[in-house]
């Protein structure tokens, strides 16, 4: 085993989210790094080798296939019984005719994540080795920008939520499949907090020998027009070359103004959460007839059936949270163009928490799956997902793409100088 030191030199470091160029001393086990100017997390907790995040990516994946070989919940009421397995929830969905929303439960809860915790386990492995191998560097480039979208914390909130709404109404047994999935997505938010990337790039790719001859610090990144590269995180002068000197990554948008793409996607995830309110976002058949529920309606049920706590969580998650992205975006787009620049930390501060909060809106959508897998006893009593479900994923997904192409060194005043590109 080949535990390589860490760097003994300074490094150049610059902030991706505020575009600060900073020089960042050795740091010693366990220590991260912080931009002094905006607080983001340069360097996560620095790891001497990558022996930690391997043997806990493998055991989120063991527990992970353990999903799949269980009962995932059971159901019964009145003597009729159900039980689902993990992929009935999608199965459902795509039963239903919902198959985008399927494969975005899917895709969000078990396969990105799945996939993520392969390459990293690969790559920790492969670390071990030394650097220069061209299919390790591949993949780590396109592993960091798939952490947003991993979403099982945010199903087994769905999931409690979904029993509560029905706890009353049937007996409700919980499976291995659901404890197993439990533990996989501790696993999995433990192994993302292990991975330090500039540790893991200096195994994969050694920075380039004269990268940072020329750099200089306590200056943004733009005046000097230096980027950090998004796959690999290493500034480079990109007036020079559009691909990173370290992974071969292009970045050919350099200069490109992306607030009108942001603006795009915040009118598109307007007009789709009218949908998403005024058609219903489930149908409960109980006993024959069947009763519709918008997002709203769901939630004053609740209300007068005394369930004002899962009430409260579904409004938030789906009222309160994405009209207060919408809101937030817009007015922090609106800042970035007029060049707003009285309160940076603050609108910082505000940016980070939308883009935090933003996929807890998706409870909804995984809790309409859950009770349409779960509640199957026929005319006694069956949920199926209504048209609203697709419109307000669409909601979700729309404005977590906004909040992802919002460029936030912006909010700092230091606007690329597009024609010097
Ligand atoms: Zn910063
Ligand atoms: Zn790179």
């Amino acid at each position: 085993m080949n535990a390589q030191p860490f760097a003994t030199t300074d490094r150049i470091a610059l902030c991706r989210e505020c575009d600060w160029v900073m020089r960042m001393p050795p740091r010693a086990e366990g220590e991260a790094a912080h931009c002094p100017r905006c607080h983001h997390h340069v360097a996560g907790a620095a790891q001497r080798d990558m022996q930690r995040p391997l043997a806990w990516s493998l055991a989120a994946l063991i527990m992970l296939a353990l999903v799949f070989a269980f009962d995932f919940l059971s159901f019964s009421t009145q003597g009729i019984g159900h039980t689902m397995s993990f992929v009935d929830a999608a199965g459902a969905l795509a039963g239903y005719d919902y198959p985008s929303l399927a494969a975005l439960l899917m895709f969000t809860t078990v396969g990105l994540p799945g996939l993520y915790l392969l390459t990293l386990a690969y790559l920790c492995a492969i670390a071990r080795k030394g650097p220069g191998n061209p299919f390790a560097i591949h993949l780590a480039r396109r592993l960091r920008p798939l952490e947003p979208w991993m979403m099982s914390d945010v199903f087994i909130v769905g999931v409690l939520v979904s029993l509560i709404k029905i706890v009353t109404l049937a007996d409700i047994r919980i499976g291995p499949s659901f404890i197993a999935f439990c533990i996989y997505a501790a696993l999995l938010l433990r192994t993302l907090t292990l991975v330090d990337w500039i540790s893991l790039w200096d195994r994969l790719a050694p920075l380039p020998a004269r990268a940072s001859t020329t750099i200089e610090t306590g200056r943004t990144g733009a005046s000097q027009q230096l980027v950090i590269c998004r796959g690999c995180e290493t500034p480079f002068h990109v007036s020079r070359r559009h691909d990173c000197p370290r992974c071969g990554r292009r970045h050919p948008h350099y200069g490109f103004d992306r607030i009108q793409l942001t603006w795009a996607l915040l009118a598109t995830a307007t007009i789709l959460y009218i949908p998403a309110n005024i058609y219903p976002i489930m149908s409960t058949t109980s006993l024959g007839s069947t009763d519709p529920q918008t997002i709203i309606g769901g939630v004053l049920h609740l209300v007068h059936t005394g369930s004002w706590p899962i009430a409260l969580v579904i409004f938030v998650a789906s009222v309160v949270v994405p009209i207060s992205k919408i809101v937030a975006l817009g007015w922090l787009c609106l800042a970035a163009s007029y060049g707003w620049h009285d309160d940076s930390p603050t609108q910082m501060r505000l940016y980070r928490l939308t883009e935090k909060v933003g996929r807890w809106s998706m409870i909804d959508v995984f809790v309409v799956a859950v009770l349409a897998a779960l509640v199957r006893a026929g005319s006694l009593m069956a949920i199926e997902p209504g048209p609203a479900a697709l419109s307000f994923a669409a909601v979700v997904v729309m404005t977590m793409v906004a909040a992802l192409t919002f460029d936030t060194r912006r909010l700092w005043g230091d606007t690329f100088n597009a024609d010097s590109a």
